[in-house]
């Protein structure tokens, strides 16, 4: 048999001593859990003896600079950046040399992922976990988490309870009349809703209701919304 014809390809294949890279992306409304996932899947990698690290978006400084923190109150060191492509370089080139999984925590305020991503895991062979809200208060895609689908090998999509009716929650709802696409809050300003909940709640009765319940509960006993609001994750 004759070889194959050319067309200019390189295609001699390299050998290469590191496991191929990864995207894992994880989404949903708030209060889902997804940084618990995200601290499950990179602390279960973590397990079997890879390094890992974890970044998070330093405009999140909700719990606390240095730390992931999920609604329940589980802790790990991470690195808050306001950008992704200068981790490499704030990490060091050795240690992220040696560095197998990468989680980004809260990934919609990162505006450089899709290029962060593609980096990581294909030329440099990392297993990046992204965790982040899909979609925003309107339910319009959020920042840039759901470009990084194409790249994935795997999308999960999580759930949280209906904060109204107790059934499964897709949405995240905003309590308060403020109309900015991002707005940092936790249970004081958002609460996550089934369909027919959030169709009744936009811009209805419920939202006023809400947001006075909010502002009520937020001024008198906002440690308590915290808990409940974790116990529903
Ligand atoms: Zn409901």
């Amino acid at each position: 048999m004759s070889p194959p014809p050319s067309h200019g390809v390189d295609l001699v294949v390299r050998p290469t001593h590191r496991r191929a890279g990864e995207v894992h992306v994880i989404v949903g409304p708030m209060f889902a859990g997804k940084t618990t996932a995200l601290l499950r899947r990179v602390m279960a990698e973590a397990d079997t003896g890879r390094s890992v690290a974890i970044i998070k978006s330093s405009r999140d400084n909700r719990y606390a600079t240095d730390a992931v923190v999920t609604h329940d109150g589980t802790k790990f060191p991470c690195w808050p950046l306001s950008d992704l492509l200068s981790f490499k370089h704030k990490f060091g080139a050795d240690a992220y040399q040696k560095l197998d999984v990468i989680g980004i925590d809260e990934a919609q305020f990162f505006g450089d992922l899709y290029d962060f991503c593609c980096e990581a895991a294909d030329l440099d062979g990392k297993t990046v976990v992204v965790a982040g809200l899909d979609g925003d208060y309107l339910r319009r895609s959020f920042g840039s988490v759901l470009n990084v689908i194409p790249l994935a090998d795997t999308v999960t999509k999580l759930t949280a309870r209906c904060e109204v009716c107790g059934n499964r929650a897709f949405f995240t709802l905003r309590k308060t009349g403020e109309t900015q696409t991002e707005l940092i809050g936790g249970a004081n300003v958002y609460m996550p809703v089934c369909r027919q909940h959030y169709t009744n709640g936009q811009g209805v009765s419920v939202t006023k209701e809400a947001t006075r319940i909010a502002f009520e509960t937020h001024v008198v006993q906002n440690d308590l919304v915290l808990e409940t609001a974790a116990a529903i994750v």
